[in-house]
């Protein structure tokens, strides 16, 4: 997105764009969720990079290996050196189940899995083709992950999946968080927390996990306490990338510290970096790289010609949260306002409902697979405002 944006506006004489990724492939992650319940076939999610990009942008597919940003130069892999004016770095994060002892034992991927990876999500789903029930345990590791309401949305879908199957009643749920609620924000907390209540899911907070134990099957916590499981779908912890950490470039979980408003590194001018990569007090969501990147790409220009950054970014984050049954809850929120109630986009109209379940808000989930593809990976403007608007939300008390 930010290549195709900044493509159209710098001068091709006086800027080249090099583009370095380890993937020949893009994936569209948030399809990952609806993999293990048989709606998307794993094929579906992931299409060729190249597709996406514009003339005039070289490409290199390689893994970046380290940044030397005192010489403004980056190396691969291969032991290439590109040297850079500006860099941009939107490495994301990744789950790393190797950071939990016990995690990648005798039963990853026999009776522990994720579904925040094409493979874990693939594997997920061959076993829950057969699964017949038990201890279902969903679990989130560490904070912050990528789309925290995901693992929410995988409890929500998993009880209407073995609802529908007519074994709900010999499936057991339990929620396992290290948050003290359901969710980060008070007023969605206490909304998510009433659906895992409704759906009887048993909420575990305040659970920082410690080890997995494959004998016992359950996960220890650091406070002595102990989940069993039959079935553990869990969300490692998320890191950014190794080599922001080989150089000197993150904090301790590799992302880059950055400057909220404008995703200039707080250490070194002319490095930015965007969507999962950035240090930002606001959900790691693709929601955020892209109202982010609308303003970056005036922000560079202004960068770059040596004007001061006008265009600050406010942490908007949107988010369709899937509650089975063929319905979503919409939240939108930014780095000081949390999720409340209304209407999105357009106030009192919307037509999406906030922070209510509706069955137009689950179409808005499945027709995003459409336009991330067709209008955001291409860089189109689409017609929802950058920031966060206030009209249409209703204030309520805590
Ligand atoms: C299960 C799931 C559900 C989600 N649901 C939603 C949702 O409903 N709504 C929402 O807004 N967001 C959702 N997200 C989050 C969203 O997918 C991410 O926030 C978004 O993809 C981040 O984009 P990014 O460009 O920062 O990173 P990524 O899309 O992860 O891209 C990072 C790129 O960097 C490359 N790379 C990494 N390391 C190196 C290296 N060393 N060298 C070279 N290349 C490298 C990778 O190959 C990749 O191409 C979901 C994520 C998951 C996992």
């Amino acid at each position: 997105m930010a290549a195709n944006k900044l493509r159209r506006r710098l001068p091709h004489s006086e800027w080249a764009i090099t583009i370095v990724d380890q993937d020949s492939e893009h994936h569209y992650q948030p399809g990952y969720l609806l993999i293990p319940f048989g709606v998307y076939d794993p094929s579906t999610v992931v299409k060729p990079s190249k597709r996406f990009l514009p003339r005039g942008v070289n490409t290199i597919i390689g893994e970046i290996d380290l940044v030397e940003p005192d010489m403004n130069r980056v190396r691969t892999a291969h032991g290439t050196y590109l040297q850079y004016d500006e860099l941009v770095i939107a490495t994301g994060v990744s789950p790393r189940p190797d950071q939990t002892p016990g995690m990648v034992g005798s039963e990853w991927r026999n009776t522990v899995f994720d579904f925040y990876t094409k493979e874990g999500a693939t594997a997920l789903a061959d076993k829950l083709r057969t699964w017949d029930g038990g201890r279902l345990v969903v679990h989130i590791s560490e904070m912050p992950i990528k789309c925290p309401v995901a693992p929410l949305e995988f409890a929500f879908l998993a009880d209407s999946f073995f609802e529908e199957r007519g074994m709900r009643d010999r499936v057991e749920m339990t929620y396992v968080t290290p948050l003290d609620g359901a969710f980060t924000k008070p007023v969605a907390s206490k909304r998510l927390g009433a659906m895992l209540d409704e759906r009887k899911i048993k909420l575990e907070s305040d659970f920082y996990v410690e080890s997995i134990d494959n004998e016992k099957k359950a996960l220890v916590s650091f406070d002595e306490r102990e989940v069993p499981f039959d079935l553990l779908v869990t969300v490692p912890v998320n890191m950014g990338a190794d080599f922001i950490g080989r150089s000197g470039l993150g904090n301790e979980l590799n992302c880059v510290p950055v400057d909220n408003g404008t995703f200039q590194s707080t250490s070194w001018d002319n490095i930015f970096a965007l969507g999962d990569a950035a240090d930002i007090p606001t959900s790691k969501a693709g929601s955020v790289a892209h109202f982010a990147i609308e303003l970056f790409t005036e922000n560079f220009i202004q960068h770059i010609n040596g004007d001061e950054m006008t265009h600050i970014f406010d942490g908007h984050a949107n988010c369709f949260v899937e509650s089975g049954d063929g319905k979503a809850m919409l939240i939108d929120f930014n780095y000081d306002t949390q999720p409340l109630p209304g209407k999105y986009p357009v106030p009192r109209l919307g037509p999406m409902s906030l922070m209510k379940e509706t069955r137009l808000n689950h179409y808005g989930k499945l027709m995003f697979k459409w336009i991330y593809w067709h209008a955001l990976l291409p860089g189109r403007r689409l017609p929802m405002p950058a920031l966060m608007s206030m009209a249409g939300k209703e204030v309520v008390e805590e």
